[in-house]
């Protein structure tokens, strides 16, 4: 009678139930049959956005809620169109993880049609100041000027130090919407966060050697990180374009004699033939810079794929 009751009190807790730390010793086979159903019931359900916003999230979540990401990884995320399923997946969520700063253009809508009222929404980019061309931005076709980033550019999450910002944001923003969990994502943040901090020392340490270092991008994802370790990015793509216009070579190779250039960079897994053959005539090694716009679902994907970053950009800048 006596475990009955104790079974009834355990069952009906709420995860946020104070009580919870005074309830009496049980045997381990109470325990081991009564908390599994009631913490997965309890679970939280979080959606990501993209890549990076989920790599931070789950990071911090670790197994005490539920994470998802809207965009698959191999869909590009500039151009994105949600899908039936993305509206289903905040529909019955509890919380929405963006990247902000006008990235998730889709989302909007998504989030409209979703009509979920208790939805809570936690924008990583909060409180970060956006750079808007920080970074020569070599103007290309007109039709461009459509993707402008009105807010900004939102790629943040490539610096080290601005990711560290977005994974306390997402850490204060779960913990606002799931306080019974609070002491598991302050440890999970911190860890994560350490990590991110000897990832920035890495980076100082070996891109003080290459002050200015001026490298010609396809895609402007790269003028925080460019900001942060003294480099210079001259983008003469905005957004990772499948083919590129003669106006883009030209650009790239105008950008060549205006600047002293150290290097063209790709995207990972891209084998642009166009891009070859403009990297030997100008006489520059292409090399593919990661914008961890997509990738393997591993958090620690994103200090792998940094750490590949941060090789390409030494060996390049020499
Ligand atoms: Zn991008």
């Amino acid at each position: 009678m006596m475990t009955l009751l104790m079974l009834s009190m355990i069952t009906g807790c709420s995860q946020s139930n104070p009580n919870q730390g005074t309830i009496p010793e049980q045997s381990p086979q109470a325990q081991a049959t009564v908390s599994t159903p009631v913490a997965q019931l309890g679970k939280t359900k979080v959606v990501t956005t993209f890549l990076p916003i989920y790599l931070f999230t789950k990071a911090v979540a670790g197994n005490v809620a539920d994470v998802e990401i809207l965009v698959p990884p191999g869909t590009e995320v500039h151009e994105y169109q949600a899908t039936p399923e993305n509206v289903k997946a905040i529909a019955t969520a509890n919380v929405l993880v963006k990247n902000g700063l006008g990235l998730e253009g889709f989302l909007e809508n998504t989030v409209k049609n979703a009509q979920n009222t208790k939805l809570a929404e936690i924008d990583a980019s909060k409180g970060i100041k956006p750079l808007n061309e920080i970074s020569p931005v070599v103007k290309t076709a007109k039709e461009e000027e459509d993707h402008e980033h009105a807010q900004g550019n939102p790629h943040v999450w490539l610096d080290p130090v601005l990711a560290k910002q977005q994974v306390t944001n997402i850490r204060d923003g779960l913990i606002a919407a799931d306080p019974a969990n609070k002491v598991t994502y302050e440890a999970n943040a911190a860890a994560y966060i350490k990590e991110l901090e000897s990832l920035n020392n890495e980076f100082q340490r070996t891109l003080q050697k290459t002050p200015s270092c001026t490298f010609i991008t396809f895609h402007d994802a790269f003028p925080y990180l460019a900001k942060r370790y003294n480099l210079k990015q001259v983008a003469v793509v905005q957004i990772p374009e499948d083919q590129l216009s003669p106006t883009d070579v030209q650009n790239a190779v105008n950008a060549v004699k205006k600047y002293k250039v150290k290097a063209l960079f790709s995207e990972p897994g891209v084998d642009n033939k166009l891009l070859s053959s403009l990297s030997k005539d100008l006489k520059l090694t292409l090399r593919p810079l990661d914008s961890l716009e997509t990738g393997e679902t591993d958090p620690q994907h994103y200090f792998k794929a940094m750490k590949a970053n941060l090789q390409i950009l030494e060996t390049s800048c020499k």
